[in-house]
Formats: structure tokens, sequence, C-alpha cells
């Protein structure tokens, strides 16, 4: 729901754009940060989730840490301050140059995605006389129950290494003098809605931790990674229920006292808070389907072309005063960008009021995963970002 003084602003602003409510941000943020401190949890934000200046600025205010997955990730975190000794970085595939900058910085942890990137770290640490702090990504192979695209926590998946390699990581752990062992880690997927699958991943981490100190390494960190969902469908629900997400880790989790606990949260905590702005550029009415041509496409955001994934659409400009009750004339549109792909399509079959050229139609809980996978295919421009501040 956007107020009316919202729409009359967006009527003067050249389309399209995103969108930031930085108050809701704000709150979302308290509301995780109050929720970890009952249980002395530590959050690590997963930045490839948004990495726009102003959003990272108030992630950073919050005192969370980083968790990057690329170099540039890892240098941008530092750039806009986020302090060293709350950066990890986790990939499966960090290159020689992207390892050596990272020790340079002297981060907190390398989250090892292989065997072989554990044997790498160590060359290039101890060619630099240092000591990495590496975290063992292990797969845990638990079902993570979201879309196959975005599951990671599986056998058949990349990321983490594999349970029956754990031998070998304590052999290599052993023998590597440029290596200081931390902890464990893992991540099994994103936008989990079902929070049983996180029971089922506190067994594995206890598993995993218990057979760590029956061989002899002291695990300081567990790293539970990230995942939490958000309701797509009700995108003026707006803040996760982080109480219920971080109860369960409590319950489940068998934590030392000299224990850390660890999570990477990405798109909960930015997700609900941006929305993407376009204008009814065409409306085609057709036999068997009506269309929405906006000025907006998979270029700025890509998801639904990628995993099918469900955005709420509205049509802002046909939305009454608030309070009021919606035009009773629905019409069901696919809604489709410009892009010359047919995967272009925001939505089938939405069902929204009239709509005409020139409305304004808001693609909502755009936060996540949303800006940052912008692209130039067909030559498109880099679009702006209006804040909540900007109006
Ligand atoms: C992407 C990612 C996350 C965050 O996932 P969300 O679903 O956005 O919470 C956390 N940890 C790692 C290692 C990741 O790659």
């Amino acid at each position: 729901m956007f107020s009316d003084k919202d729409r009359a602003h967006f009527s003067n602003l050249e389309t399209p754009f995103y969108y930031y409510d930085l108050n809701l941000l704000q709150s979302t943020l308290t509301a995780c940060k109050k929720a970890a401190s009952a249980y002395q949890f530590h959050v690590h934000y997963a930045m490839k989730a948004n990495f726009n200046p102003k959003v990272l600025a108030k992630i950073k205010d919050t005192g969370f840490g980083a968790d990057c997955v690329s170099g540039g990730e890892v240098k941008k975190a530092i750039e806009v301050g986020f302090v060293k000794e709350k950066v990890v970085f986790a990939g499966v595939g960090k290159s020689d140059r992207e390892i050596n900058d990272a020790l340079d910085q002297d981060i907190f942890c390398f989250n090892v995605e292989s065997i072989q990137e554990l044997q790498v770290i160590n060359e290039l640490a101890e060619k630099k006389q240092k000591k990495a702090k590496v975290a063992i990504r292990i797969n845990p192979n638990v079902d993570a129950h979201t879309h196959a695209n975005i599951t990671t926590g599986l056998d058949e998946n990349k990321f983490g290494i594999n349970s029956w390699d754990m031998p070998a990581c304590a052999n290599i752990l052993n023998i590597s003098a440029n290596l200081e062992f931390v902890g464990i880690h893992f991540h099994i997927g994103s936008q989990i809605t079902n929070l049983d699958v996180y029971k089922n991943l506190c067994t594995r981490v206890n598993e995993f931790a218990t057979w760590f100190e029956d061989h002899g390494f002291k695990v300081s960190i567990l790293n539970v990674g990230g995942g939490l969902g958000i309701d797509y469908y009700h995108p003026d629900q707006q803040i996760p229920d982080f109480e219920a997400y971080f109860k369960i880790f409590a319950d489940f989790l068998e934590v030392k006292p000299y224990q850390e606990v660890h999570f990477e949260l990405g798109r909960a905590l930015v997700g609900q808070s941006a929305s993407l702005i376009s204008r009814v550029l065409y409306v085609k009415n057709g036999k068997k389907k009506n269309f929405i041509v906006l000025d907006a496409g998979m270029t700025e955001l890509m998801r639904p072309a990628l995993y099918q994934a469900y955005h709420k659409i509205e049509n802002i400009s046909q939305q009454l005063a608030v309070g009021g009750v919606q035009s009773p004339n629905l019409i069901k549109y696919d809604v489709v960008g410009p892009i010359c792909e047919s995967t272009d399509c925001f939505g089938k079959e939405v069902e929204l009021p009239e709509s005409f050229r020139n409305d304004l139609i808001a693609i909502r809980s755009a936060g996540a995963y949303g800006e940052v996978m912008a692209s130039h295919y067909n030559l498109r421009e880099t679009i702006a970002t209006v804040t909540n501040e900007d109006l």
C-alpha cells in the first residue's frame, strides 16, 4: 500500500525506478537485531542480496557483519565500513587473486568449499607468512523444501564439502601450518518458509560439531547460514518473524559456552523494503490474453524470468485513496516487460483493475536479488533508485 503522497511524488518521476522504504528497512533491521541479541546470536548480512550504498550504510550501522561471496563484495564491505573482524568470505570458486586480497585485508574467516581450496589458501597464506582463519562449509544433505534453483544443501548441489570428505578435511587441517580452523559453516538454500527445515539443519550441525571435537578440533563458530524467506504474497505484512526463526536455533542447537552462533541473512533483511515502480506503456487486449507491457523488464528484476518467482503486482494509479475500495472492474492480464525474450514476464493472469497507458505499476518485495541482478541486456540503461527520504 502506498500513500496518496507517495503516489503523487511517483507520478512526477521518470520510470522505471527502484523505490526503497528506508524506514521499513530500519524497522526490519531493528527487529532482527533485537531477536538475535536475546540469544547472543551474531548476524552477518549476505551482501549479494542488495548492495545499494544506502542499504549497506543502515545495515553496517546496525552492527551486523558482512557475508561476502566474491572479492568485489569483500572489498566493498570494507570500503563502506564493515569491520574486518566481521567479514566472512564464502563461494565455491574463489580465485587466487580474491584469496590474496582477502588475506591482505585480514578478514575474519574464509568459509571453505572444497578440499583443494583448503590447500590453496594454505599455500597462499604461507607465501604471505600469515595464518588464514577457515571454517569448513559442509553440505549437510538437508532438503530446504524451496525452489530447486535456490536449493544449495543437497548432495547434488555444487556448494560445500560433502560429509564423506570430512576425514580428508581434518587431515589437511592437521598438516597445514598456515590454516587456523575456527568452525563449521552451512547454508542450505534461500526463501525457506518451512521453519521445520531448520530443525533438521540443527541436528546435522550438532552431529558435525561433535565429529570435529571428537577429532581434536575446537569448534568456536557454528555458522548456520541464512535463507529465511519472506511472504511475497503479503508485501504489507512486512517484517519476517525473526523471533520464531532464532528460537528454533536456540531450542535445537547444542551450543557450548565457548561457541558463537553466526547467521547470514540476506533476503529477510532487505526483501520487503523495495518495490520496482514502472509505467504501463501499452495495453494489448487479445482474444485469449490481455497484456500489459511495462517499461521495466527482466533487465531490472530478473527473479521471475530466472526462477519463476512470484512478486505481487499492483496498479497504484487505479488504487483508490487509502481506505477506499478497489475498483470493481478486475481484468486478468499477463504483465510483461519490453525485452526480446518470452521469459520477460512478471506475472501471468494477474488480476488487476482495468489498466491504461501511463498507469504506475508497483512490483512489490523487490529489495532482495532485484537491483543487484540488473543487466544491460538489450543495451538497457541502469535505472534510478529513489528512497522515502528523497520524496
Ligand atoms: C546467499 C547466501 C546467503 C543468504 O541467503 P538469503 O536467502 O538471502 O538469506 C547466506 N550465506 C551464503 C553463503 C550465501 O551464499
